[in-house]
């Protein structure tokens, strides 16, 4: 099945993947014949960065100077946010059960965090919390990557990688951490995927009691 890829506005961004990397994840994400991409663009990259609390309104305005000063190297960032994303798909869809994604990712990680010299900080938001965040000197266009990054090591560290799973909606990739205490959650969200799988066992269930008008059958 070939899906067109549509280009998503910022009022589409979706975060429900639990932590950031596989929320960075789903920004590649086909949910039945759709496609979503938010990384067809180095401008909408930055605005996903923003949306997802990744980048600052300060930071995103200097790296659109930046990208008018140098457009090829905005181009092979986004690039390598490509690269990046696709090996940490490989990692939340089979990471947990081979070692091959685990391998790859953790060399990826380790080629981004090597180029990237900065400082972290610590923020104090508007609202009272309190965010870290990293202040990239050098190449700030792979700096962009560090938070991903850095919650990709988060969930390697902790041994979270057991609790990433993929929806089990048909045909849909989105990928989430599943924090419910019994480790039951299998849906991306359960107004879309959850809910289709709701009315088909709801459909199913009442064909088969058409057939089978006797017999009880529970959920
Ligand atoms: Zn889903």
């Amino acid at each position: 099945m070939s899906a067109s890829i549509i280009p998503i506005a910022r009022p589409s961004f979706t975060f429900i993947g639990e932590r950031l990397w596989l929320d960075f994840v789903n920004t590649d994400a086909t949910r039945g014949k759709v496609r979503t991409d938010a990384l067809l663009s180095f401008d909408s990259y930055l605005r996903w960065l923003e949306a997802a609390g990744a980048l600052d309104g300060e930071r995103a305005m200097t790296m659109r100077r930046r990208v008018l000063e140098q457009p090829a190297g905005a181009t092979a960032a986004l690039v390598e946010a490509r690269r990046t994303r696709a090996i940490l798909r490989q990692l939340a869809e089979r990471g947990s059960r081979a070692d091959r994604p685990r391998a790859d990712a953790v060399a990826e990680l380790n080629r981004i965090l090597g180029r990237s010299a900065g400082t972290r900080r610590l923020e104090l938001r508007r609202d009272g919390s309190v965010a870290r965040t990293f202040v990239p000197v050098g190449d700030a266009f792979t700096g962009l990557l560090i938070p991903i990054v850095e919650s990709a090591a988060d969930t390697l560290v902790l041994d979270e990688l057991p609790r990433v799973r993929r929806c089990a909606g048909a045909d849909c990739s989105r990928v989430f951490h599943d924090a419910t205490r019994n480790g039951a959650r299998r849906w991306c969200d359960m107004s879309g995927c959850g809910n289709r799988a709701k009315a088909a066992r709801h459909r199913a269930r009442t064909a088969r009691e058409r057939h089978e008008p006797t017999s009880a059958i529970s959920d």
